[in-house]
Formats: C-alpha cells, sequence, structure tokens
C-alpha cells in the first residue's frame, strides 16, 4: 500500500501545486463507495482517493485528482473524459464490482430470494418491452438482508449493482410493486455512471411514469413504508 501511497502523491502533487496549494499527504483507501476525501489547512492539503482506482494507469489518477483539487478549490466539479471512460469501462466493472459486493455487507449477494427471484421481474420487464437488454447490460442484481422499509431499492450507477430490500421478497407483495421497484432502479442503470448530474431527472421521472401501474404501485409503496 505504500509504493501505490507514494505513486499517488507523485501524481496529485504538480497539480496541487498548479492550483496554488501544497499537497502534505496523499493516500489511498477502502470505503464502499466510491469517493475522495480531503482535509485542509490554510494551503496544506491531505487527499485521500478511493482504492477502486489503485491499479489505474497514471493518467487516469491524474485525470479524477484534478476534479477533486477543483472541488477544494470550489469549482463546480467537472469529470475527464479520461478518468470517465475508465471507471465506464466493462474491465474496470468487472474487477471492482466484486470488492464493491464484499464491502456490500447488507446485500445477500443473490438475486434469488425465499419467494422472489429478482431475474424474473427483469425478464417480466424485458417481455413487456419497458426494458431493453442493452441498458441493464453488465449488471448485478441482489436482495438485501435486512427489510429496508424506507428505502425499497438503491443502485449504484458505477459498479451497476441493484440492492432491492427483503421486505419485497414475499408473496404478499403483489409482483407489479416489486417490479415497479425493480424497474426503477434499473433506470439508474440505464441511464448509467453520470458524476454531478442529478439522478432523478426530469427525463428520468418521464421513464419512471410510463410503468403501466405507476399510481398504484407508489401508493403501495407509500403505504408499506409508513406502516
Ligand atoms: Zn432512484
Amino acid at each position: 500500500m505504500k509504493k501505490d501511497d507514494e505513486r499517488l502523491f507523485d501524481l496529485i502533487s504538480p497539480i496541487v501545486s498548479e492550483n496554488g496549494l501544497d499537497l502534505r499527504n496523499a493516500a489511498f483507501f477502502g470505503p464502499k463507495e466510491f469517493q475522495a476525501t480531503w482535509k485542509r489547512s490554510g494551503n496544506m492539503i491531505d487527499i485521500r482517493i478511493s482504492d477502486y482506482l489503485i491499479d489505474a494507469p497514471d493518467d487516469v489518477i491524474a485525470d479524477f485528482s484534478k476534479t477533486v483539487i477543483g472541488t477544494i478549490k470550489k469549482k463546480r466539479p467537472t469529470y475527464g473524459r479520461t478518468y470517465l471512460d475508465w471507471v465506464r469501462s466493462d474491465e474496470y466493472i468487472d474487477s471492482k464490482r466484486k470488492i464493491y459486493l464484499r464491502r456490500s455487507r447488507n446485500l445477500t449477494g443473490s438475486p434469488e430470494g425465499n419467494e422472489r427471484n429478482l431475474i424474473e421481474s427483469l425478464d417480466r420487464l424485458l417481455d413487456s418491452g419497458l426494458l431493453d437488454p442493452g441498458s441493464i447490460g453488465n449488471s448485478f442484481f441482489s436482495w438485501t438482508k435486512i427489510p429496508n422499509v424506507r428505502k425499497f431499492g438503491f443502485c449504484s450507477p458505477m459498479m451497476r449493482v441493484v440492492g432491492i430490500s427483503c421486505l419485497l421478497d414475499d408473496v404478499s407483495i403483489p409482483e407489479f410493486v416489486l417490479d415497479y421497484v425493480v424497474y426503477h432502479e434499473a433506470l439508474h442503470l440505464k441511464q448509467g455512471y453520470r458524476p454531478g448530474q442529478r439522478s432523478h431527472s426530469k427525463e428520468f421521472r418521464q421513464q419512471e411514469r410510463k410503468y403501466p401501474k405507476y399510481e398504484e404501485a407508489e401508493k403501495y409503496l407509500k403505504a408499506l413504508g409508513s406502516r
């Protein structure tokens, strides 16, 4: 790890200097979600960057560092093409998703629940034409271990992982309600990883409303969440 941190320091240091700051420390760290954090005192900064980039090429790390330093300088974050192409590649997703799933302690790691299978939900959504195979390509669906009541599903567009609350792994929940939650999260996959942009855009909401029983499903979930 130390050698990796030295490399990181050498890559970030010139970019930090160009921005009138001094890099004191740079390190990779391993939170579940991809992120960068920093501490600033005067012109001195310490930066930590997600270890999902630990084996990325120099130009990718440099490109992402520009985004981080821009944010430290309170500029509106912009993400470079070199960085985006790297983290959107199947190669990146395939290797980092394994780590992400290990770190996701609340996921069972399987789309097969006790009573329901998420793959069957996806098949129904594909058969009905609401989803196309391309939009959910290279993705992974899993049930959660804890039955979240307020958040029925979540999506990491970067890792292309969807988690669905095991509260819905129950035949007493109408199938169209489960499928609706899966549909919502699948729309995030369709949108893809686009940092710095709104995840529930106007366009997203329009697509969400295409679900045939949209109103009923929303109503059902609202009632379920407030039990
Ligand atoms: Zn959402």
